[in-house]
């Protein structure tokens, strides 16, 4: 491994890359591709623990999360992990695309903004991010996200439920695209739905430290981890080096370039605390909202998929409603999180289901820098537009699930933990009005980029993880010009 001890690093790098997570690595699979002049510093606040120390652990960091941050009173807690490979040890490895109105939300439906870049502009990226994931997932999702293609892995087994739901719908239900192995693969079993995703036993959803060894050992590449990043020095509207603390002292490594992809609460802090001051920093963190709900089925029985959420139904996702109140994804699950159901005889007739609704980034959503130096997030509420989306969605519901035997629907829970730390550092075209540009560099500071969920401008309607991916092999391929 290409560990080096902070007292070693070199005295100056042609990239200093911040994290060590989705936003970061996948950026280094593409820009490790091309021939360079200099070597590349990989600088990483958390510890780099095997998979088989966080099984052994049932843990994927040495941190306690809720220690790392603070929250307003009487608001949710956020998860995230602080660890080499960071988002992707912890993930549960659901990656459906955003859908291409997704990109277009202001120009298509009048509300929120426009991405500065377009899905045609990601298309090909997705694909390169799915197959380092190895992604599982169904031949028919053309007519919804277009270049989707075959997948490196035929999609998991669907339930009898979801059955059901693919002939009364088959343009609305799908097999998610999910980054659990349905075959296995090297060292990586296939899932097995044992529900330990956090730390799969047997290595079957996408991991830094199961496929991304191509970069971690790449001859030029230098990593220092248990290294928190605390300064970028600017000078003339340049960035010169960073400032890291390891084991308590304090060193420098200069870059030509500084890829910063710390994610949605600590990239906006370190900016904050390096001195820069442009007013949207730390501005619009945002997520969907999550509400879980259990049908409960006369005579049909759930649990038979090969994975813990095997379909997603796509009905209420885009349309004309976008206009009024958020799209919503609907995901069919093939585990009893909630218990199977207490009647006698019919345990497995119960399909548990999860919405997550679109909302749009508030103003008044923030992640400040608090005295103490960690990050305070303050999400007060969510939007209208998304409340609204909510109280359709579940309006909606009995109509989606006509083609089932549904007896009544039961309410669980709303906001369990939002784990998807979007929108801190939000990307536009107008420099008054976002941080980073299309290719995601800092308006002023050109050596900049900032990678990871941080610059989502809105929601989306997938979870983030294959978008950051794209789009940071996106953003290496246009540093090529
Ligand atoms: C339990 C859970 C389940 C999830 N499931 C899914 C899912 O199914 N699908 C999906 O799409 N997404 C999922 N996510 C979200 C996913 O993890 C994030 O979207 C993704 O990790 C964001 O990528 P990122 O690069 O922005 O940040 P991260 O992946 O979090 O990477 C940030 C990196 O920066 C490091 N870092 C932070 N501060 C510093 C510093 N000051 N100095 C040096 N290093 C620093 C961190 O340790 C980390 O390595 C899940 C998250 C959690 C917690
Ligand atoms: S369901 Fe089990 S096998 Fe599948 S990813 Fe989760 S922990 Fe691993």
């Amino acid at each position: 491994m290409p560990f080096v001890d902070p007292s070693r690093v070199a005295p100056s790098y042609e990239a200093v890359v911040i994290g060590s997570g989705f936003g970061s690595l996948f950026f280094l699979h593409e820009f490790l591709k091309k021939p360079r002049s200099g070597r590349v510093l990989l600088v990483e606040w958390g510890s780099y623990k095997t998979h088989d120390w966080q099984v052994k652990n049932k843990a994927n960091s040495v941190y306690e999360t809720e220690d790392l941050y603070t929250h307003g009173p009487n608001e949710k807690s956020w998860h995230y992990s602080i660890s080499f490979g960071g988002g992707t040890n912890c993930w549960w490895a659901l990656c459906p695309r955003n859908h291409p109105n997704d990109f277009r939300l202001k120009s298509k439906y009048g509300v929120g903004v426009d991405w500065p870049l377009s899905y045609d502009d990601l298309v090909h990226c997705y694909r390169e991010a799915e197959q380092v994931m190895c992604v599982a997932g169904p031949e028919d999702l053309d007519q919804h996200f277009p270049g989707t293609g075959k997948y490196p892995q035929p999609p998991h087994r669907m339930s009898d439920i979801d059955r059901i739901m693919k002939a009364a719908q088959p343009d609305k239900h799908f097999v998610l695209p999910n980054g659990r192995l349905s075959r296995p693969l090297g060292s990586r079993g296939a899932c097995c739905g044992t529900a330990e995703c956090r730390w799969c036993p047997v290595d079957a959803k996408f991991t830094a430290l199961n496929s991304m060894q191509h970069v971690i050992e790449h001859p030029d590449l230098d990593i220092c981890t248990d290294s928190k990043v605390e300064m970028i020095d600017v000078q003339n509207n340049t960035a010169k080096a960073i400032r890291f603390i390891n084991g308590g002292r304090e060193y420098a490594a200069r870059g030509d370039l500084i890829v910063l992809g710390a994610n949605g609460f600590h990239s906006p802090i370190l900016m904050t605390q390096s001195g820069f001051t442009h007013p949207l920093i730390g501005r619009y963190i945002h997520e969907k909202i999550e509400y879980e709900v259990e049908a409960y089925l006369n005579g049909v029985n759930n649990f038979g998929g090969s994975t813990i959420i095997t379909c997603m139904n796509l009905s209420l996702l885009d349309g004309e409603h976008r206009r009024s109140y958020g799209g919503a994804m609907i995901t069919f699950e093939n585990t009893w999180k909630f218990g199977l159901r207490p009647d006698y005889g019919r345990w497995r007739q119960i399909l548990p289901i999860n919405i997550a609704v679109e909302t749009l980034p508030e103003f008044t959503s923030t992640v400040t820098r608090s005295p103490d130096g960690r990050p305070h997030v303050s999400y007060p509420q969510h939007s209208e537009y998304g409340l609204n989306g909510l109280k359709a969605a579940i309006e909606k519901l009995p109509e989606v699930l006509r083609p089932l035997p549904v007896e009544r629907i039961e309410f669980r829970l709303i906001d369990h933990v939002p784990v998807h730390l979007q929108g801190t550092l939000r990307m536009g075209i107008d420099p008054t009005k976002s941080v980073v540009d299309a290719g995601q560099v800092h308006h002023n500071v050109r050596n900049i980029i900032v990678v990871g969920s941080s610059v989502f401008p809105t929601a989306g309607s997938a979870p983030p993880s294959l978008t950051v991916a794209a789009m940071s092999i996106r953003v290496a391929r246009l540093l090529d010009g």
